[in-house]
């Protein structure tokens, strides 16, 4: 855990909660189609001109560490190394002062060849998601033949040394949850770190349903049959999403981000920078502040930082997804940042 800086002219809330890590979506788009995430056909895609250009996403990115003492910075996407600029912009982030740590939200495809490149830009961590380890499967959810590809960049990820390498799963009803005990030994047998997310009310097709989601507690169940699980962070687990346990007395852990059915988001402490430009204070936020227009017309950094601060000053209690009047947000999670 690192020492957040509170500092003034923070991205403080009106429920006191200080927004120390950034979430920035470099590209909308993604070369694969899993089904709870895009149809199969893809979505309209960002129109290039909308999207910050590489120097766009590092001002900002400045603004949001040197400004608003964000000390953490994760790239997503869609699919962020699809984002050609990628790595000029880990190098130009990581040069930042005071340095924020850069992690990277993967579907891995193509780390292969960019992890070494990545680390050596200055990237420190990765997230890499997969949610099968089956081909079979994996062709079914993501509608495309790539699992091989997602194995190699695990490990080229690994040998760069972006430890520790995290592997995040969604699991399915029927699809792949009879697959978490096989995700687990397999993440234990290579030192991957697994973290189950349950799925939430953010596919393009508004096709969630909760009765069909996987929850938490039937997770660890289920793992609880194999494993023996012993909770490492009763009481500390301040803002990670994640409820981690030690597996088999450790010292290797899993972990299990129950967004829906046991929300995190008094201790949240995250910023979402779309890849046009939008500041989004909650994932299932229904507004969006635009920075990319003053940005665009001339607009100081103390400008930007104080539209920054009131477009997280509003940020509401809670998701709401229990609440009966709950929407799901325009954007998908692809568009988002995830
Ligand atoms: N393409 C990158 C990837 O695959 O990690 C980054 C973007 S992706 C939207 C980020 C994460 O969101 C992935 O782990 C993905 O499985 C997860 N995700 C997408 N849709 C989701 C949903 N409806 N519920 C829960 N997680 C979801």
């Amino acid at each position: 855990m690192h020492v957040t800086r509170i500092m003034n002219g923070s991205l403080l809330d009106g429920h006191g909660r200080v927004a120390t890590d950034l979430r920035v979506s470099l590209t909308d788009r993604c070369n694969l189609r899993c089904t709870y995430c895009m149809p199969e056909e893809g979505l309209a895609w960002l129109p290039k001109p909308e999207q910050l250009t590489d120097d766009e996403v590092v001002r900002l990115v400045r603004v949001a560490v040197e400004r608003l003492g964000v000390d953490e910075v994760r790239f997503t996407g869609g699919e962020p190394l699809l984002r050609r600029g990628l790595t000029g912009i880990v190098a130009r982030t990581a040069a930042l002062k005071p340095r924020p740590q850069v992690s990277l939200t993967t579907n891995g495809i193509g780390l292969g060849r960019l992890a070494g490149p990545l680390a050596t830009a200055g990237l420190d961590r990765v997230n890499v998601s997969l949610d099968t380890i089956r081909a079979e499967t994996f062709r079914e959810i993501a509608r495309r033949d790539r699992l091989d590809d997602v194995l190699a960049g695990l490990e080229a990820a690994a040998r760069a040394g972006l430890a520790p390498v995290k592997v995040n799963a969604v699991l399915m009803r029927d699809v792949n949850d009879a697959e978490v005990c096989e995700l687990l030994r397999f993440c234990l047998d290579h030192g991957y770190e697994l973290r189950f997310i349950e799925q939430m009310p953010l596919d393009a097709q508004h096709g969630w349903q909760r009765s069909r989601m996987v929850t938490a507690e039937e997770i660890l169940a289920r793992l609880g049959e194999r494993f023996t699980l012993e909770p490492v962070d009763e009481g500390l687990r301040g803002s990670a999403p994640a409820e981690t346990y030690l597996v088999d007395g450790g010292p290797a852990v899993v972990g299990v981000i129950a967004s829906v059915t046991r929300p995190f988001c008094g201790a949240c402490d995250r910023v979402r920078l779309t890849a046009d430009g939008q500041v989004r204070d909650c994932l299932f936020a229904r507004t969006e502040s635009d920075l990319r227009t003053p940005l665009r017309s001339g607009a100081s950094d103390a400008e930007l930082a104080d539209r920054w601060r009131a477009a997280v000053r509003g940020k509401l209690p809670g998701h709401g997804i229990d609440d009966p009047s709950f929407l799901q947000p325009d954007r998908p999670m692809s568009a988002i940042g995830g």
